[in-house]
């Protein structure tokens, strides 16, 4: 006998799990939409609905692609086509930060993970987005920042320091062996019988200082290497994913966000989180600089691939422009126009450019605020696989 409560048609059985679906959808704390293989969506949950701004019935039927900002809203068709072609996940099962577009045109940071279900016989993926401009999360993030930004600098005071320590003892430490050498001959000259001890006693002085001068090189490359952790990565993903953390609070200060991104691949062999710092710190700098400054506020982050082997960032905005006080020793530890700064950040940046082999520099706007360029060399063929 069938249990009377059981659903008796697979019709039913469909429409009560469809039900709880959508329950789920109802309650979820996370933004849920669903898309189809054309990038139509499907579903968009209440959650969905206050994060972006649109209702449901404004989007469903719609392409994804409304919610995110230019060059992506181009580009997110190609995006889904390369993954049914390809079967290469860029995003699907991985979980990135991305930046997401609200109806009303403001960009704000996202957390966004993608699942893949196969439903009929067709394919469906699902978004669960979370907000990164909530205040308590952003807060978290910006402090783990700032707590990466600060080892980052301890360490490279560290290997500064080694690195001037080895400067400061290598020219003693020969000039030690000089002299020791110079006595000995000079005693071997000077005198008709010299003990061999104290010849042998000569030569292990010389063989010490150059012992201590190794130890001394060997330390300072020991700091260069364990400084950073280098990977290949596509300099687009890497900017995209610090400009989505570095716009919290953009919007509020009134700051309009522009991408110009290269369409031509740009891997790099960084240490991931260091080049985000650099453009973090690039960026914030810019939105503090229009604080206080007439609109419009506007920020530009662009990248280009450069002569086939510098892969470029610049980051533009309609600011003041540099300080001429500042401008002349604008890398320098502790040059700041600001009240609470510290004036360290750009001379941080710039260590960590220059320690990849690349160039960082800034150009005043023709028309009003400033540009800072990152340039950095693109990694070749087989670079990066042995590290
Ligand atoms: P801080 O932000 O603590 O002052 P930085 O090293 O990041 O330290 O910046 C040093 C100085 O460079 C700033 O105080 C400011 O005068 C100037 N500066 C940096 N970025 C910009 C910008 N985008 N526009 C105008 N001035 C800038």
């Amino acid at each position: 006998m069938a249990n009377e409560k059981e659903p008796a048609h697979t019709d039913e059985l469909l429409r009560e799990r469809e039900a709880r679906l959508q329950s789920i959808l109802e309650t979820a704390p996370d933004a849920i939409l669903v898309i189809n293989e054309a990038g139509s969506i499907e579903s968009f949950s209440p959650a969905a609905e206050r994060l972006f701004g649109y209702a449901a019935r404004e989007v469903v039927g719609r392409n994804v692609h409304i919610l995110m900002p230019s060059p992506y809203h181009e580009r997110h068709d190609s995006y889904i086509r390369n993954y049914l072609e390809t079967g290469e996940r860029r995003i699907i099962g991985i979980g990135r930060v991305v930046v997401g577009q609200r109806k009303d045109g403001s960009a704000f940071p996202i957390e966004l993970s993608v699942g893949e279900a196969i439903i009929g016989g067709k394919r469906h993926f699902t978004g669960f987005i979370r907000d990164l401009s909530e205040r308590q999360l952003t807060e978290n993030r910006l402090h783990e920042l700032q707590m990466e930004l600060l080892h980052v600098s301890r360490l490279s005071d560290v290997g500064q320091m080694a690195a001037t320590l080895a400067h400061e003892l290598n020219q003693p430490l020969a000039a030690i062996i000089n002299y020791v050498q110079a006595t000995r001959r000079m005693l071997q000259a000077e005198m008709s019988h010299v003990s061999p001890k104290v010849t042998e006693a000569m030569d292990k002085a010389v063989a010490q200082a150059a012992r201590a001068g190794e130890i001394i090189r060997h330390l300072r490359s020991f700091i260069r290497r364990g400084e950073t952790e280098r990977q290949i990565e596509e300099l687009n993903n890497v900017v995209e994913e610090a400009t989505a953390l570095a716009l919290v609070g953009a919007k509020e200060s009134g700051v309009n966000v522009r991408w110009v991104l290269g369409t031509e691949p740009m891997p790099v062999l960084i240490d991931k989180v260091q080049i985000q710092q650099v453009v973090f710190n690039l960026i914030r700098n810019g939105v503090e600089a229009m604080a206080d400054h007439p609109i419009p506020r506007d920020l530009v982050v662009a990248t280009a691939l450069v002569e086939m082997d510098t892969a470029q960032i610049a980051i533009s905005d309609s600011g003041p422009g540099l300080a001429p006080n500042v401008q002349a020793q604008l890398f320098q530890p502790f040059v700041t126009t600001k009240e609470r700064g510290m004036g360290l950040g750009l001379s941080i940046c710039k260590t960590i450019i220059d320690s990849h082999s690349g160039r960082l520099w800034a150009d005043p706007n023709v028309k009003r605020g400033a540009t800072f360029y990152i340039a950095l060399p693109i990694a070749r063929e087989g670079e990066g696989k042995a590290i």
